[in-house]
């Protein structure tokens, strides 16, 4: 329900191939029109027309995602909404740490900022969406979800943070 999936090519990191020989020299025709002011030609529009460099194919490329590209830019959105959270981001905080008290929930807050302590264990897809902290004995978790805009399913494409909403949540290790 209401979840519509972006076309490929609008996803963060996606590139064209050929859908013949797999080449990703991928030319678009355009139109360019000549600028007085700069002396030189300006890109107006792009056209539906493909064509490969490598084999000469004219037509629709196949689009792909650079997963590498994608992780990184997910990694560092996460990063952004622990340390200084953005007006798509919320910050949950679990009914049991909630008990803690303001001053513990601060310091807890800070730990989760500051977090660095990632391994191929905890952080098996490099990004940076989930981690453990101790604070005076008591063991915490951190994790980090991707909702649509309108907190009503997953996001459409989480390394974009314009459909996206990041929920942070800082949970007790016995709520897990
Ligand atoms: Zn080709």
């Amino acid at each position: 329900m209401g979840y519509i999936q972006p076309s490929m090519d609008r996803m963060v990191g996606a590139y064209p191939t050929c859908s013949i020989c797999g080449s990703d020299q991928i030319q678009q025709e355009a139109f360019t029109k000549w600028s007085r002011a700069r002396l030189e030609w300006e890109l107006t529009s792009t056209l539906d027309v493909f064509f490969c460099e490598v084999c000469g194919l004219r037509g629709g490329p196949d689009w792909k995602l650079d997963e590498m590209f994608r992780r990184k830019r997910i990694c560092r959105l996460n990063d952004e909404l622990r340390r200084s959270p953005g007006e798509n981001d919320m910050v949950v905080v679990t009914a049991g740490v909630q008990t803690l008290g303001p001053e513990v929930i601060a310091d807890v807050s800070a730990l989760v900022a500051a977090f660095e302590a990632f391994t191929g264990d905890n952080d098996p897809h490099a990004e940076h969406d989930f981690g453990a902290i101790t604070l005076d004995g008591q063991k915490l978790f951190w994790k980090i979800d991707y909702f649509d805009r309108r907190l009503k399913t997953h996001s459409p494409d989480a390394a974009n943070p314009d459909v996206t909403c990041r929920v942070l949540t800082i949970m007790l290790a016995s709520e897990y």
